[in-house]
């Protein structure tokens, strides 16, 4: 898919602030919405670069859902989301960052400065990263937490199709997600069905090149029920029985804060951002799962150095620390 590419002139440094500092309200350099991977690592970043960074997060990680990661560089022995997020937030606040759990309502421009507004007040800062992450869409499985933490239902190829090898895999979604996810999984079983949801109504090319690669297809199967091995589903009257179900149904980007600041963002809103991470609005970069490109958590770390060193670089010189807001 082709990426659209962001229309914003080149980035200028903002001057020193002229602000009168208000007792009233807190200041920190640069503002991170979300303590996911990204987001932490931004904070990392940061904070060894000296910088006074305030994390934001609300606590519904993407990274929460994992049992256990087997991709994360590292880790040869594998980490679940969790212990990772502790390890990357005690980093982070070994070097000095603030770690605020609580959802941030808004954030208004004020003159060259960003007004963040959450439970715990208002954050004054010079520069933002929305690192705010999706939500996926998933199955209406009763129990669906367990059987994602046990491995029933998977939400990411990319990550864990290495476990699924020779297993017998159903894949649930819409024709086009579903069957593009089949096919990427075709590498790693050949017992491979498509449940489309909704059903489709015609042949297309995509499809007819999954049934070629052996990959079985229906729009009409009913009765999808978890059992003590998986699932059993019933196809043209018969039960079969499938040991691990990945739902393609697609996500909701979160980007509303990204939208009330006005960043471009593409036709799903994903957050559009330039090679430094930076969006449409001078001082707002993005990272992570919010802006397109493949979500992993290897890639929400490129994302938060890349962002970090410029934010870095662009306050260099002018002023550290909060003094001069
Ligand atoms: C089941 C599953 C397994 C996965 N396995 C792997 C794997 O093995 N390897 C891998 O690389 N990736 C894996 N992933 C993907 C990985 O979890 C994501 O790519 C990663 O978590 C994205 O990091 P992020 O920081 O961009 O967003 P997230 O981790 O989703 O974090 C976003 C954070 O922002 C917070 N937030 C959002 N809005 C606000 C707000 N207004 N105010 C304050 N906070 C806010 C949320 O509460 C959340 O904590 C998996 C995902 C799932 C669901």
């Amino acid at each position: 898919m082709t990426v659209p590419t962001l229309d914003r002139p080149c980035a200028v440094s903002l001057p020193p602030s002229t602000l009168v500092r208000d007792q009233m309200k807190d200041y920190s350099e640069v503002v991170i919405v979300g303590g996911g991977p990204a987001g932490l690592a931004a904070a990392v970043y940061l904070s060894r670069f000296r910088r006074q960074v305030t994390v934001f997060d609300a606590g519904d990680s993407r990274s929460k859902l994992i049992a256990k990661s087997h991709n994360c560089p590292g880790y040869p022995a594998g980490i679940s989301g969790p212990a990772l997020l502790q390890r990357i937030r005690r980093q982070a606040l070994k070097f000095g960052a603030a770690i605020i759990d609580g959802h941030v309502q808004s954030i208004g421009r004020v003159g060259d400065a960003f007004e963040v507004r959450s439970a715990a007040g208002v954050t004054v800062c010079r520069r933002i990263i929305l690192a705010t992450g999706i939500v996926d869409a998933v199955p209406d499985i009763p129990d669906l937490s367990k059987l994602i933490a046990v491995g029933t239902v998977r939400l990411c190829p990319v990550c864990d199709g290495y476990e699924v090898i020779g297993r017998k895999v159903a894949v649930l979604g819409p024709e086009a997600k579903a069957v593009r996810e089949a096919l990427f999984l075709r590498d790693y079983t050949p017992h491979l069905l498509v449940l489309c949801s909704p059903p489709s109504d015609g042949i297309s090319a995509l499809r007819q090149q999954a049934l070629a690669e052996g990959i079985e297809i229906s729009d009409s199967a009913e009765g999808l029920a978890a059992g003590n091995r998986g699932f059993t589903v019933i196809l043209n009257a018969q039960s079969r029985q499938i040991d691990v179900l990945y739902a393609a149904l697609g996500c909701t980007v979160r980007s509303e804060l990204a939208s009330t600041l006005g960043a471009q963002q593409d036709r799903e809103g994903y957050v559009l951002v330039n090679e430094h991470q930076e969006t449409s609005v001078d001082g707002v970069y993005a990272i992570g799962d919010v802006v397109r490109a493949l979500n992993q958590i290897a890639v929400g770390f490129g994302h938060a150095a890349l962002a970090a060193t410029d934010i870095h670089n662009e306050l260099r010189g002018t002023f550290r620390g909060t003094e001069t807001l």
